[in-house]
């Protein structure tokens, strides 16, 4: 356990040592999808474990280092200076054990629990559909019937990130017919072996495939598995979805914070190092107005997730703040990222730099786990109703006393 401050932070320094002295020069080799790669990222992990830096933030009853929740907050946001790195340093499986622990039967967590935290085994999560908009799962049309004890799925799911490489796909299902639709939903293991499992195709996204996701639409054809395949109670699978995306929420937003901060560090540099019309880029105003706009943004974002974190860790839901950071920062490493492309002009938009990778993953940022409108309509009507029949309204400062006195 990381008992105090001093050390949670020599912690993350070496987090940071090791994303950019091991990870950084890997990412060309692991960005294909190849033997060489593989072979990289099991060194990767190695190196990880036997530095203690493997699964920080994992419960430690399933395996990890049991680091509390606000010291890993910090710890994310050097881990997202690199695409590459929640793999090697074993984070990536940290929602999904947390949702097993929670829900699934002693079967799966004794099969898959141990594996999953130690990286031997893969992950994927299966809710979108192509021919539904699923920014409203209230729609989906996949289905799972208990025909004597086993459930029968069929239907289909795309984007199910790292499906080909997962042992097994989380699937959310309509298992109640006679219900209300946020009832209706169940979450059901599939081990990806299961002969009605067939992957499709992998859809390429902004032209990138390979590293170690890709994006896969799968068909479920009278896939067949055991009744205790379900996670929870039947008809619960929004409640444990929401269980399963609100801490990730301020991970995903602190990573981002990191990639933010790599592409920042890359504009200042080049900054100072390239000269036209006869001065430093660093000394044009309008380059200073990306440094200041990017200062802004990152530090704006930056305090906004921290203070969900907070918030979060003192056992409110802070649903407000969460749909705040994932739009803010969904939007602000977008931001820094495109100015730094501009600054290094051409050679931002070709591989030479890690730019134009991280461009095109922070547009996705806007998209996944919601798009951008999905939380700005929530926030908005959460905010709205307390001004409802001359309600009580929405007191910046009151919510800031939460967090004083709590
Ligand atoms: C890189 C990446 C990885 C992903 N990984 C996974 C995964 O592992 N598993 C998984 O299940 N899914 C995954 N997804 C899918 C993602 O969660 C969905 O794309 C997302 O929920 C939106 O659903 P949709 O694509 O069907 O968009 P739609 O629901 O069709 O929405 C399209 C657009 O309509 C607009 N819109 C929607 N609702 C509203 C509204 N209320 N008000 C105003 N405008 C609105 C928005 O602009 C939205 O972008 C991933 C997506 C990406 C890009």
């Amino acid at each position: 356990m990381v008992k105090d401050k001093k050390n949670w932070k020599e912690i993350r320094s070496q987090v940071k040592d090791f994303v950019e002295n091991e990870v950084y020069p890997a990412e060309k080799i692991l960005s294909k999808r190849d033997d060489e790669a593989k072979k990289k990222m099991q060194e990767l992990m190695q190196l990880a474990k036997n530095k203690s830096l493997w699964a920080l933030g994992h419960p430690k009853d399933i395996g990890g280092q049991g680091m509390p929740f606000m010291e890993y907050v910090y710890i994310n946001e050097v881990i997202g200076r690199s695409e590459s790195a929640m793999v090697a340093l074993g984070t990536h499986s940290l929602q999904d054990s947390i949702m097993l622990r929670e829900f699934a039967s002693k079967t799966w967590r004794d099969k898959y629990l141990k594996p999953l935290v130690n990286g031997e085994i893969f992950p994927s999560f299966g809710m979108t559909e192509p021919d539904v908009a699923s920014s409203d799962p209230t729609q989906l049309k996949t289905s799972a019937q208990l025909e004597g004890n086993e459930w029968v799925i069929n239907g289909k799911k795309w984007f199910t990130s790292g499906a080909a490489g997962a042992a097994y796909t989380t699937v959310m299902c309509r298992t109640e017919m006679d219900v209300p639709s946020h009832g209706a939903f169940s979450m059901i293991i599939v081990p990806t072996d299961n002969p009605g499992y067939k992957i499709i195709r992998e859809t390429p996204v902004l032209g990138m495939i390979g590293g170690h996701g890709g994006h896969y639409e799968v068909e479920y054809d009278n896939v067949r598995v055991p009744e205790e395949n379900l996670l929870g109670p039947r008809g619960q699978g929004f409640i444990i979805a929401q269980r399963r995306l609100g801490p990730g929420r301020i991970f995903h937003c602190m990573r981002w914070l990191g990639q933010a901060q790599r592409a920042f560090d890359l504009m200042c540099r080049r900054l100072h190092e390239r000269e036209a019309f006869g001065t430093l880029l660093a000394e044009k105003q309008l380059m200073q107005k990306f440094v200041f706009d990017s200062t802004c943004e990152i530090q704006a974002s930056r305090q906004l997730t921290l203070d969900a974190a907070k918030r979060i860790d003192k056992g409110d839901d802070a649903r407000i703040e969460i749909g705040l950071i994932k739009v803010v920062g969904a939007q602000m490493v977008h931001n820094v990222i495109d100015r730094a492309i501009q600054v290094y002009g051409a050679k931002g938009l070709t591989d030479d730099t890690p730019l134009s990778a991280m461009y095109r993953h922070a547009r996705e940022a806007r998209i996944y786990d919601g798009p951008d409108e999905v939380h700005i309509q929530s926030v908005a009507r959460r905010i709205l109703k307390n001004y409802q029949d001359n309600g009580s309204g929405w007191d910046f400062g009151e919510r800031d006393a939460y967090l004083e006195t709590n």
